[in-house]
Order: C-alpha cells, then sequence, then structure tokens
C-alpha cells in the first residue's frame, strides 16, 4: 500500500533533539515515534483500552494476545501499523548545525549559590515533513480509522501538549498539518477515531489487564487525570523581561538565537525555567495551618527531581502575533497521589494562574504566579475532566473547543 497521507509538523518551540547531530534524522523519528506512542496510551487508558508497560516487554502474552498500545504500535515480533517514511528535516535557521548542536543557554533564576540553574541545549526548529504509509491494520478496523486515530493523536499535541522528550522544560511545542494525497488539507473525525480506539476489545487477540497491571496503572498516564492551560501575554521587549527575570541568562548570541526568526511572527521565549522556579516555590511554600501542603516526596513528583520526570511541563513562550505570545502549562495527577492533594495541586494551580472558569478563554485574575514573574496575561483558559464527565466527554470538548480564537 503507497503513502496515504502527508504529514507536516512545525515547531513552535525547539524539539528535542538530546544534542547528537550526526544521526539526527534517527533520533528525531524515534523521539516523535515515542511520543507518539505516549499520547496514544494516556487517550486508550483514558477510553477504557488497555496499554501495557512497554519497558515489560508482555505482549504478546503466552496466548499471543496484546494490549490496545502493541497492536498499534508493535511489540517484539509485531511490526508497527504504520510507518512514517522520507522523514524531510528542514531547518528555519541555518545556525543549526554543527558545531551550534553543542550550543546551550544557560539560565539561573535565584543568586542562590545551592540553585543550579537550567543548561537548555539547543534543540531542532524547522519543518518536518513525513509520507504515511500503513502496514497492517487491527482486526475489525478499516484503514480511515488508523489514520484518524493518528490524526487525532497529532491534533491533540498541536492544540494541548508536546513532542518528543522534554516538554516538561519549554520543549516540542508543534503546529500540525495532514494532506491526502492529492494535497488537501485533512478534516479530523473525532467520533471515527473514537470509535476505532472502542473497536479494539472486540479483537479475538484482545489483552486485557490483569490484576497486577489495574494497580500498577494508577501510575500511568490516562487521559481522565490530565489538565490543561494556555496562557497569552503582550511582551514588546522580551529580551528585556528575561534579562530581568533571571538572574543570568548568558551566553547573549544563544539567547538571540531563540528570540530570532526568518519568519514572523514566530520566536521563542524560553522562559520555561523562570516559571518552573516560581511554581517550584511556591508549592514549596503552600501552607495549611501552619504545615506544608505537599511533602518534600510530592514536591519532587509535581516539579520533578532526582531523576523523576515531573508531572507539571511547562512550555517556552512561543510568538502568535506581533508582541504577542502564549505558554502552555499542562500535566497529570495519577490516582497514586491521594486525593486530596490531587484537589490541592488543582485549586492552587488555579489560584497561582488566576483561572476564573473551567473551560473556555476568559481575563484571568492577577494570580501570584504571574505578579511573581511581573506578567499579566490577557487571556488564559483551564482544561480538567469534570467531575460528572467522562474521559470521552473530555476529550470531545478538549478537541471540539480548542482554546483558539479567544474572546
Ligand atoms: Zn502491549
Amino acid at each position: 500500500m503507497g503513502s496515504v497521507l502527508e504529514v507536516k509538523i512545525r515547531t513552535l518551540t525547539p524539539l528535542w533533539t538530546g544534542g547528537v547531530a550526526r544521526t539526527m534524522d534517527r533520533i528525531h523519528e524515534t523521539g516523535i515515534i515515542g511520543s507518539l506512542r505516549w499520547w496514544y496510551e494516556a487517550i486508550v487508558r483514558g477510553l477504557g483500552g488497555t496499554a501495557c508497560d512497554p519497558s515489560e516487554h508482555s505482549c504478546p502474552d503466552s496466548s499471543g494476545r496484546l494490549c490496545d498500545g502493541c497492536v498499534v504500535f508493535g511489540t517484539t515480533g509485531l511490526k508497527r501499523a504504520f510507518q512514517l517514511v522520507e522523514w524531510k528535516f528542514q531547518l528555519e535557521w541555518k545556525a543549526w548545525v554543527n558545531p551550534e548542536i553543542d550550543a546551550r543557554l544557560d539560565v539561573k533564576v535565584g543568586s542562590h549559590p545551592k540553585h543550579r540553574g537550567w543548561f537548555l541545549g539547543r534543540g531542532f526548529l524547522g519543518e518536518i515533513g513525513a509520507s504515511l504509509t500503513l502496514l497492517r491494520w487491527p482486526q475489525n478496523w478499516h484503514p480511515e480509522q488508523l489514520i484518524h486515530i493518528l490524526h487525532l493523536i497529532l491534533g491533540f499535541i498541536a492544540n494541548w501538549g508536546g513532542l518528543g522528550p522534554k516538554t516538561q522544560q519549554g520543549y516540542g511545542v508543534v503546529e500540525v498539518e495532514l494532506k491526502d494525497e492529492q494535497g488537501h488539507p485533512r478534516e479530523l473525525n473525532l467520533q471515527t477515531a473514537i470509535e476505532g480506539i472502542r473497536r479494539l476489545q472486540e479483537r479475538i487477540d484482545w489483552r486485557g489487564y490483569t490484576r497486577k497491571e489495574r494497580e500498577k496503572l494508577r501510575n500511568w498516564p490516562s487521559l481522565e487525570n490530565f489538565f490543561f492551560s494556555k496562557a497569552r501575554f503582550s511582551l514588546s521587549d522580551p529580551k528585556g523581561w528575561i534579562k530581568d527575570q533571571a538572574y543570568k541568562v548568558s551566553p547573549e548570541r544563544e539567547l538571540s538565537w531563540y528570540l530570532k526568526t526568518t519568519r514572523p511572527p514566530a520566536g521563542v521565549l524560553p522562559l520555561a525555567p523562570i516559571v518552573r522556579y516560581h511554581l517550584r516555590r511556591l508549592i514549596r511554600e503552600s501552607k495549611q495551618n501552619e504545615h506544608s501542603v505537599f511533602s518534600r516526596d510530592e514536591r519532587h513528583r509535581l516539579m520533578g527531581e532526582q531523576g523523576r520526570k515531573s508531572l507539571i511541563h511547562v512550555s517556552h513562550a512561543y510568538s502568535i502575533s506581533e508582541g504577542k505570545w502564549e505558554l502552555r502549562i499542562w500535566g497529570w495527577l495519577p490516582d497514586s497521589l491521594p486525593e486530596e492533594k490531587r484537589v490541592a495541586v488543582v485549586n492552587h494551580l488555579c489560584s497561582w494562574l488566576g483561572i476564573q472558569q473551567e473551560g473556555d478563554w476568559h481575563t484571568p485574575t492577577s494570580g501570584q504566579l504571574w505578579t511573581k514573574i511581573g506578567l499579566s496575561p490577557e487571556e488564559i483558559c483551564w482544561f480538567r475532566r469534570r467531575i460528572d464527565e467522562n474521559a470521552e466527554d473530555f476529550l470531545r470538548r478538549l478537541l471540539g473547543n480548542r482554546g483558539e480564537g479567544g474572546s
């Protein structure tokens, strides 16, 4: 079967590459596919499907059954259901070639000697094109379903999350475009995609969860546990602002690399370290009746430390129009965090971000986070599954109202 779709990905913040130039295409492909799988599994789990822990290589089981993750993304002895071929990486700026690959931006927010700061390695900025080819499809599916599911994942990433590694630290905000063989833009059919995911459970080779897996599931990302937020603010002198906010940001040349672009409106304001620094402090300083709301371990889980990835992701800001910027704060709160703590995280975040209502864009109040970093967003949106809402309706709401436009 030939190519059925053209996928185009344009970066809004750099895509993390791991700083290895020679095999960059390979790194991108691995990072991109790995990320597609991660989001696919989070959505599938939310919709009641199964996705095993890929590191355990437990699929297929002794009866040859496969979870909903492996049946699409492959496992030992089973290739992926689709292939992205003819990767083309077009750099936005020529500067991204050796020896610039080792370039990094040092950001130190506080002056305390114990605060080591961040070293932001240079990622890839530009456009990525690939052709999608279907190799097989799960039982009960027709090829269109696989295409719509891939479209759903890519659309979800583009609207709310990030692509590739290190999305906790600012990388991986992208725009995505899908075109058919004739070059016409494709529309996402959410209904077909959701039906496809549901139909996976009717397979003869469907593998449900064992009790052990069900217990572990509490630690795995599942759509129903996510929250998503975007904020928009005006800033006419981004370089002046970041220099004010950081104790040290250098070298100047590297900062200019982020801010400069050949295609306005574009440009990246590498503020994730600054936002993370203040979020971490706000979390640490949260008190109720003079006791810390979050334990040391919980703080580390939320913001990452000691080898753990953080549950809270903060993007760099990206330009959306002349002098206007947007950033994303999103994450997920596993059931293994006690419920009162999950509620506390959400309530505190909403207060620090000045959230007034769940859902649509609105004008935020002056939340503490914004006061600390000297920004006053004009618009903000916050999405979290409502108590009486299932993950499917949450998904529909997220993709039906993409937080676009604004008031
Ligand atoms: Zn599996």
